[in-house]
């Protein structure tokens, strides 16, 4: 499976690739989350992201595109990946074309997950990542003896910095205007679906996993 995840912040990519990175046993690559760590070590990238990050801001179409081919040239994802935050501008989602075609790598397709505004910053104010395992979780899942610890792994939950509802909202004025042209671009393609995110997470995984086998048996 090569698939990107597309879609506003809080629409479910990162819980939906995380289930589709285990089942398919391929790399899930995050953007958001290598940023996330980069911050945390202090590197160089680190130091140069936080700002953005913290404001809900995106981070510079160079930076992005020069993390986003270290990781694909350093072979992460040869034998398939799934894709979740990258591209998030027209000029990415064109660098990411050339670089798959260099690369000789032909994706299956783009999966837009729909998500209605408000929702999105519903979800966003209401949801709490592990630290140890990743994985995303909203209020209603948590574990009543003890909501802070993570109901997979017992791993320390914790509310990411930008699921402000202030920066929530930013983070969507700016997925609009900024990311969202690009369902354009790949429609244009003919690689494009776009979902209803609003379901139940298992009804948006099983449709995903059919669009990906209808698309190998056509
Ligand atoms: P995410 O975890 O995907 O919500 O990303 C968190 C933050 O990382 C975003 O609000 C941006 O500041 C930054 N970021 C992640 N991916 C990109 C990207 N492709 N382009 C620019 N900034 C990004």
């Amino acid at each position: 499976m090569r698939m990107i995840l597309f879609g506003p912040p809080g629409s479910g990519k990162g819980t939906q690739a995380k289930l589709l990175a285990e089942k398919f046993h391929i790399p899930h690559i995050s953007t958001g989350d290598l940023l996330r760590e980069a911050v945390t070590k202090k590197s160089p990238l680190g130091m140069q992201a936080k700002g953005y990050l913290d404001a809900g801001m995106l981070v510079p179409d160079d930076v992005m595109i020069g993390l986003i081919r270290e990781v694909v040239t350093a072979g992460t994802g040869k034998d398939g990946f799934i894709m979740d935050g990258f591209p998030r501008t027209i000029p990415q989602a064109e660098a990411l074309d050339r670089l798959f075609d260099e690369l000789h790598i032909r994706i299956d397709g783009v999966v837009s997950l729909r998500v209605d505004h408000d929702e999105v910053i519903r979800r966003l104010t209401d949801r709490k990542v592990c630290r140890s395992c990743g994985r995303i979780f909203n209020s209603g899942q948590l574990r009543r003896d003890d909501p802070s610890k993570c109901p997979a792994c017992g791993g320390e939950l914790y509310q990411r910095s930008d699921d402000t509802t202030e920066t929530a909202r930013k983070r969507l004025e700016i997925y609009v205007k900024e990311t969202k042209p690009i369902k354009e671009y790949y429609r244009l393609s003919g690689r494009f679906t776009q979902i209803d995110g609003m379901r139940d997470i298992n009804d948006v995984y099983r449709e995903i996993v059919a669009i990906f086998q209808k698309g190998r048996a056509e």
